[in-house]
């Protein structure tokens, strides 16, 4: 290994044709925090900033494949987890991640696209819940999310704690919930829980329509976590680094969404 080699971050997600989100997004962040990005694909989707309109699960042997190519030859600090798409993938995940124990595990517990595209089957969120909690360092729901994995409905600032309790009673050591989907007034209140502190991070709300948000932020988390930040500092910064690129973020395609600058 060469002096200046930077750390490896791997991610296990979905791809994104348009470029916006998934495995795009995350190789594009990776690299704007000096991290060597890896990537093993879990599902393929036909996507532009206007919807999906397919999507592909490759075999898992494949899958399996892909993570032990990773773990076979390079020293990687962290897993980044997004699109797995059904309860197979995840337990093929949940296998890899429990034979070669990462120091980082970032769970992004994507579930629906902001277009509104299904991307994980209603039917895995038990093993969504059984096997991957407990193996996540951070578990970064936003609210629908949070909301489908506890059960219950969140509407404000308590029902979040309470949310967050039970994500961290599941296993979970820490919990970012996002919370751009509660209506706060002009500002969007992201919370921090571990199991004995708690933080808000406060930022004002931009009235666009972005793709990739979710992602890019676990992927900077990741990063910033072998970049030897601690988890809540790692959270401030993701946010940080997504409302910089939804500030200087571009529409590729011909809708409005916009796509985040990484750079
Ligand atoms: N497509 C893929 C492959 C993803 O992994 C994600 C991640 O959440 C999305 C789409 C959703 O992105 P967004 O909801 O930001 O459009």
């Amino acid at each position: 290994m060469s002096p200046n080699t930077p750390v490896s971050v791997l991610t296990i997600a979905g791809s994104d044709s348009g470029g916006g989100a998934g495995i795009q997004a995350d190789l594009k962040a990776f690299a704007a925090h000096r991290v060597h990005g890896l990537s093993a694909i879990a599902a393929l989707t036909a996507q532009n900033t206007r919807g999906v309109t397919a999507v592909h699960v490759p075999p898992i042997a494949f899958l399996q494949a892909q993570i032990e190519a990773c773990f076979d030859d390079f020293d990687v600090h962290a897993v980044k987890l997004g699109m797995l798409a059904n309860a197979e993938v995840i337990h093929c995940v949940a296998d890899a991640l429990e034979k070669h124990h990462p120091t980082h595990v970032v769970l992004d517990p994507v579930m629906v696209s902001t277009s509104g595209a299904r991307l994980l089957e209603g039917s895995a969120l038990d093993a969504l819940r059984s096997r991957l909690l407990p193996l996540a360092t951070l578990v970064t729901p936003n609210t629908p999310e949070a909301e489908l994995l506890v059960g219950r409905r969140i509407g404000n600032g308590e029902d979040a704690e309470q949310a967050a309790a039970a994500l961290l009673d599941m296993g979970a050591g820490a919990v970012l919930l996002k919370g751009g989907h509660l209506l706060e007034g002009s500002r969007v209140i992201d919370r921090f829980f571990d199991t004995v502190s708690s933080e808000t991070f406060i930022h004002a709300r931009l009235s666009v329509d972005a793709h990739g948000t979710g992602c890019t932020l676990a992927s900077a988390i990741a990063a910033q976590l072998c970049n030897g930040l601690s988890l809540a500092n790692a959270c401030e910064a993701g946010i940080d680094y997504v409302a910089r690129g939804l500030r200087h973020g571009y529409t590729p395609g011909r809708s409005d969404v916009l796509v985040l600058d990484h750079f």
